[in-house]
């Protein structure tokens, strides 16, 4: 299944370009906000497992009118140094536990934008984001991903010299101006994937390769991070992960590549989609 936020009202996905209202398909029972379905995902998840509604009008589906799937998470977590090539590129140490900061809500936006550079360095990230269908608190490992309703591309987009600035990393700032946690095309449940845990993650910059990995090289899985987050925090639905970028972000090439306006940012992983994001000056 496949559930877009198109103008705050959820959208049942149906092949690529066209969808169903979530709320006209499920006779209102359902929706219409997306985060009305993580509060009830097991029984929507059940109602909607056949699929399309038959006799409800169908719409085209583009991703350029579509917002981030989860738009009004209650807690926002992301992982810094999750594969082990980009923790290398970054100058760290592999972590032994995972390693938290935020990206504030205001800096979520749908997967295909315009994205207004501000003064400094920004790089990529592309990365796994995992948005949360039930409760967890203290959940095993082997539980993890029972805990997740689906997964959905996501962009750390990053400001380097913001985050490197000051005695101690400032990554929650750095990585929350306006635009700079692009998601979707929309949220995929895991059941549609050939393997939720192995999913080829890549991005490019005007055609040019920049990151090709897998998620299973992730050090620490999504179900490690729903556990791990559960031991602390309660995880409540609609809260959003992202998991982690693999190597080939712009800070760790030699030389250093960081975005221009006009460059154009390809993000992709396989089974679930694309994001597409053009970088332009200030007063564009
Ligand atoms: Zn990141």
């Amino acid at each position: 299944m496949k559930i877009a936020n198109v103008g705050g009202r959820a959208k049942l996905v149906l092949g690529e370009d066209r969808a169903q209202d979530v709320e006209e398909a499920s006779g209102g029972r359902f929706g219409p906000e997306p985060h009305s379905l993580f509060e009830r995902w097991a029984d929507f998840a059940a109602f909607f497992s056949d699929k399309e509604a038959a006799g409800v009008a169908t719409e085209s589906f583009s991703p350029a009118e579509a917002g981030p799937p989860s738009p009004s998470p209650r807690q926002v977590f992301a992982v810094a140094l999750n594969y082990r090539d980009h923790a290398a590129e970054s100058g760290f140490a592999a972590p032994e536990d995972p390693l938290f900061f935020t990206k504030f809500v205001s800096a979520f936006s749908g997967p295909v934008t315009e994205v207004v550079l501000p003064p400094g360095r920004v790089d990529w990230e592309t990365e796994l984001v995992a948005v949360i269908g039930r409760e967890a608190r203290h959940v095993e490992v082997g539980e993890g991903w029972d805990h997740v309703a689906g997964v959905t591309v996501g962009q750390d987009l990053s400001e380097r010299a913001l985050q490197r600035s000051g005695p101690a990393p400032q990554y929650s700032l750095a990585k929350s101006h306006r635009g700079f946690a692009p998601q979707g095309p929309y949220l995929v449940t895991p059941d549609e994937l050939v393997d939720r845990d192995d999913l080829a993650i890549g991005c490019q910059v005007n055609g040019r390769p920049m990151q090709s990995a897998r998620t299973s090289d992730m050090i620490f899985p999504v179900p490690t991070l729903v556990s791990y987050l559960s031991q602390i925090v309660t995880l409540l639905p609609g809260d959003v992960i992202f998991t982690g970028t693999p190597p080939g972000v712009g800070m760790g090439r030699q030389p250093q590549v960081f975005l221009q306006p006009g460059d154009q940012l390809v993000s992709r992983i396989e089974g679930i989609g694309e994001l597409h994001q053009t970088f332009v000056a200030p007063g564009c």
